[in-house]
């Protein structure tokens, strides 16, 4: 039995989790749920899944949550607090965590939990972009087992070498597993065709009606923009040791294949999926196990064709972004988190024009000068300034 933490279980990664663990009740065992401000969703999941703990943002939530909880005869204990998120990431009692919370809110939970040598299932991608050199020498300290669900992460894990994979494809590089590039696959989102002069007026219920996947809206914003892209380009590079010139990004609006990788024989090995993030989920919830998902299969019969083209850096100028941020190093990825999750944000809220996300993150990034981070501490710092600095832009960018 997996003794399983959820962080951000009241998000889509989180119940897209929490629907393949009811599937499968004599493997896994629910220890900790958490959740921000959505009380009434995390009491409903505390009612399926009868966590010891349950964790959210502060303490009135937590009394309202406790009592609710009592009054269903429950006996599931209330936390709240980054502490607490900490603390259920790396008790003794857990076998495994996934860490889903969204954004840079995550990034402490999840070093929490590789400090602690746990399974530690990865769909917080800004952990990586924002400490990422941080977070993987803890992996490699502790000897932690960290599974991508990124979906495309997911996929080239799933094509790598078996004895690279189960050694830690982190450490070794890719150069030693014979590998030449990875392809990393993006749909291109709801305005890869839109005409240019039309993104300026985009709305957020449009950025966020993404056409393939279902998502939390901050991603949905990201994957609009593409920065979702470019901020997994910065994961792929901290999960597989690749430098950003052994990886590419292509355009497959089927988002049918999940990402590639290719070997310097000519080989290119894929994972295809539709799309489902419950299967990434399922591969890493019992790896190297496979059990079911609840995922519908491809046809094959029905699929008409599979497309690639090479992404357009001027309609996606976040992309550019992303990656100058990777070659730069140091703090720039850090920088580039904050300043994005500032301006979806500020998008979100009507205060930015779509268009003006990427802007913000270009003035943020071209205005500070901060040293690579050697500490959560550091990360944190940086973190604040490059929002202070995003948020003073803000009315300049508003028009
Ligand atoms: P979501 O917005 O649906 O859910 C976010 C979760 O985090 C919620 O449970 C929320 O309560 C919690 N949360 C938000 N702010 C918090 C804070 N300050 N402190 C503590 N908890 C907080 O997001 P999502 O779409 O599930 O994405 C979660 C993460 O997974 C993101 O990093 C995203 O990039 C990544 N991811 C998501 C998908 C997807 O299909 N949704 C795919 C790949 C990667
Ligand atoms: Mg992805």
């Amino acid at each position: 039995m997996r003794q399983i933490t959820v962080l951000g279980a009241t998000g889509s990664i989180g119940l897209s989790t929490l629907d393949v663990v009811k599937r499968h009740p004599e493997r896994f065992s629910v220890f900790a749920l958490s959740a921000n401000s959505q009380i009434e969703k995390l009491f409903e999941l505390c009612l399926v899944h009868k966590p010891t703990f349950a964790v959210v943002a502060s303490a009135p939530y937590a009394s309202r949550l406790q009592d609710m909880l009592r009054d269903a005869q429950l006996h599931t204990e209330v936390l709240y607090g980054p502490a607490a998120l900490d603390q259920v990431a790396s008790d003794p009692a857990v076998d495994t965590v996934m860490a889903a919370i969204v954004g840079a809110a995550g990034l402490s939970s999840s070093l929490a939990a590789a400090k602690a040598g746990k399974r530690v299932l990865l769909a917080n991608k800004e952990t990586l972009v924002a400490g990422g050199a941080l977070f993987m020498d803890a992996v490699a300290a502790s000897g932690a087992i960290l599974l991508p669900i990124d979906s495309e992460h997911n996929a080239i894990y799933q094509c790598l070498p078996t004895v690279y994979r189960e050694k830690h494809p982190v450490h070794n590089g890719l150069n030693t597993a014979g590998i030449q590039r990875l392809l990393l696959t993006a749909s291109g989102g709801p305005f890869r065709d839109a005409p240019l002069a039309s993104l300026k007026d985009v709305t957020p219920e449009q950025a966020c009606a993404h056409p393939n996947w279902s998502m939390g809206r901050k991603i949905s914003v990201d994957s609009a923009t593409m920065m979702n892209k470019g901020l997994e380009v910065i994961e792929a590079h901290w999960l597989f040791a690749a430098p950003a010139a052994q990886i590419d990004v292509v355009i497959h609006p089927q988002s049918i294949i999940h990402s590639m990788v290719e070997y310097v024989d000519g080989s290119v090995l894929a994972q295809l999926g539709s799309p489902d993030m419950r299967t990434p989920i399922a591969y890493a919830l019992d790896y190297p196990e496979r059990i079911a998902s609840g995922a519908n299969r491809l046809d094959f019969t029905t699929m008409k064709s599979l497309t690639f083209t090479p992404p357009d850096l001027a309609r996606f100028p976040c992309l550019r972004l992303a990656f100058e941020a990777l070659r730069q190093h140091g703090a720039a990825p850090a920088i580039l988190n904050a300043a994005n999750e500032v301006a979806v944000a500020a998008f979100l809220e009507r205060k930015l024009r779509f268009t003006a996300i990427a802007e913000l993150v270009e003035s943020v990034l071209a205005r500070m000068t901060a040293t690579a981070p050697a500490s959560l501490d550091d990360v944190l710092a940086i973190d604040a300034e490059a929002r202070q600095t995003a948020v003073q832009l803000i009315p300049a960018l508003a028009t």
